[in-house]
């Protein structure tokens, strides 16, 4: 129970009546810690790819967070970018007004994808952009020359994640998360296959015929449903927090493209952890050959240096809302915050003034490669599979019959919290419910985009023995 003990307390409302046992802190800052009855180690400082504790301990954040921090902690200039602004002027209610921050990185951010999307919509966090991507696909079809109202149907992918709240929950499938609040779930999204080659492409399948069964899987889902009242279809370009780490298999989005296209449909991809130079290139979608109607961004945006997401559309949307009401039905206070997007809007010049890029691309495949070499023939790591600076392990008990790890031996947190000892220092991000939404642990790992090969070799290093120690 670390700092906390138990105490007695009057229950405080009818409904807890019986539930007497309370607990109190004694070590009680009030912060609500997600781990209630645990207080997390306190990050004091940072340093390139080090975070530094209350008590001097430096961690190497193999994990840029949750894939956000993608310079690295303390770059001066993102810095100095920000006092800047902080200066000129540090809030501008967007629904009056514009700003030249945001004038500034809209442009950036349409000119990335060579046109191909019209308009940026920036607000703050993933969730928010992907709430904004299901409402712009609904307005878009109540706005066309000829309305399709009808169209009131989402289709995702199990094991997807797309953000915490009621909306983003219920598009998303992270079974966990959902559990509680199924009840007050939209029963409008539809769950197809995840595209997920290590469990469910069968003995001697190839490619091509695994990616025709998952569109015809997306194809009959559209049948079953009607055709016509489907708005979008949503998906992670490539998987991130739920199932961990997994690329499209080639060809697939491009598939899943063409059943939309066929029956009217919006293609919604939700790059906000696999966008923005994760994956080797800005854009995950460019390694796909699909471009998106919409397409969710976030965490690489800001690189954590404030909080920032953003919406991208495409021109044929933009059009049909400037011609229907000329209105976006959805307004946030910080949308648009000029001091976030002077922050994303020197990430992102940076990004291109050191080439990072490239050395995502390269140090991404080094990454890879050590992987497989010194934890290819572990009997605890199933599949190792990742792309560009995001990878990801996958832990099973039986190798041969890929038998996951029950929920309760918590195999991924136990790696993270053991990773976080002095003697590994090392930030590791779990996840689970890849393997079937509720069983199977994986860990990723997403370094910063300036990471080295020399960091890289310490990541697989010290990450391989905490799993020694964690599974023998
Ligand atoms: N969509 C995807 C693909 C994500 O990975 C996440 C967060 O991990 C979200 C949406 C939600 O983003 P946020 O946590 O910034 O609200």
């Amino acid at each position: 129970m670390g700092d906390y003990q138990a105490e007695t307390i009057a229950s405080p409302t009818p409904a807890a009546a019986g539930n007497e046992l309370k607990v109190k802190s004694t070590n009680d800052s009030g912060v609500l810690y997600h781990q209630l009855r645990q207080k997390p180690l306190n990050i004091v400082g940072g340093r390139g790819s080090y975070l530094i504790t209350d008590d001097g301990l430096e961690i190497l954040d193999a994990t840029c967070g949750a894939a956000v921090s993608c310079l690295g902690h303390n770059d001066k200039r993102v810095h100095d970018a920000i006092m800047e602004q902080l200066q000129k002027i540090p809030y501008v209610y967007s629904l009056y007004f514009t700003n030249n921050a945001a004038e500034n990185l809209s442009r950036i951010l349409v000119d990335s994808t060579g046109g191909k999307m019209s308009r940026a919509f920036i607000v703050s966090s993933g969730t928010e952009a992907v709430e904004a991507s299901v409402k712009m696909a609904m307005q878009y079809f109540r706005e066309l020359s000829t309305p399709q109202p009808q169209r009131v149907n989402f289709i995702s992918r199990t094991q997807s994640y797309h953000g915490n709240t009621l909306g983003s929950l219920a598009v998303g499938h992270h079974v966990a998360r959902r559990a509680i609040y199924e009840s007050i779930l939209t029963k409008n999204v539809h769950h197809v296959s995840q595209c997920y080659p290590y469990r469910d492409m069968k003995e001697g399948e190839s490619t091509e015929s695994y990616v025709a069964r998952l569109a015809q899987e997306l194809e009959d889902k559209f049948q079953s449903l009607g055709p016509d009242t489907v708005c979008a279809f949503v998906a992670e370009t490539m998987s991130g927090a739920t199932l961990g780490c997994v690329p499209a298999l080639p060809g697939y989005l491009k598939a899943m493209k063409e059943v939309c296209e066929r029956h009217g449909a919006l293609l919604i991809l939700d790059e906000v952890m696999s966008g923005m130079g994760r994956t080797g290139t800005l854009h995950a979608w460019e390694q796909e050959g699909v471009v998106p109607d919409l397409q969710t961004i976030a965490k690489g945006l800001g690189a954590g240096y404030a909080p920032i997401a953003g919406l991208l559309v495409n021109k044929h949307v933009v059009d049909t809302l400037t011609l229907g009401t000329g209105a976006f039905a959805h307004s946030q206070t910080y949308q648009g915050h000029p001091v976030s997007c002077a922050a994303a809007c020197r990430v992102q010049q940076i990004i291109q003034e050191d080439n990072l890029l490239p050395n995502v691309r390269e140090m991404g495949e080094y990454l890879g490669r050590l992987l497989h070499e010194k934890l290819g023939d572990n009997p605890h790591v199933g599949d190792i599979r990742g792309r560009g600076l995001f990878w990801a392990l996958e832990f099973v008990q039986n190798k041969s019959t890929k038998e996951s790890y029950p929920p309760s031996k918590k195999v991924a947190w136990t790696i993270h919290t053991t990773g976080l000892k002095p003697e590994y220092a090392i930030s590791l991000m779990p996840g689970n419910g890849g393997a079937d939404g509720v069983n199977g642990d994986h860990i990723c790992l997403a370094p910063p985009y300036n990471t080295t090969k020399a960091e890289i070799e310490m990541i697989v290093d010290r990450t391989s023995k905490v799993i020694q120690e964690v599974l023998g």
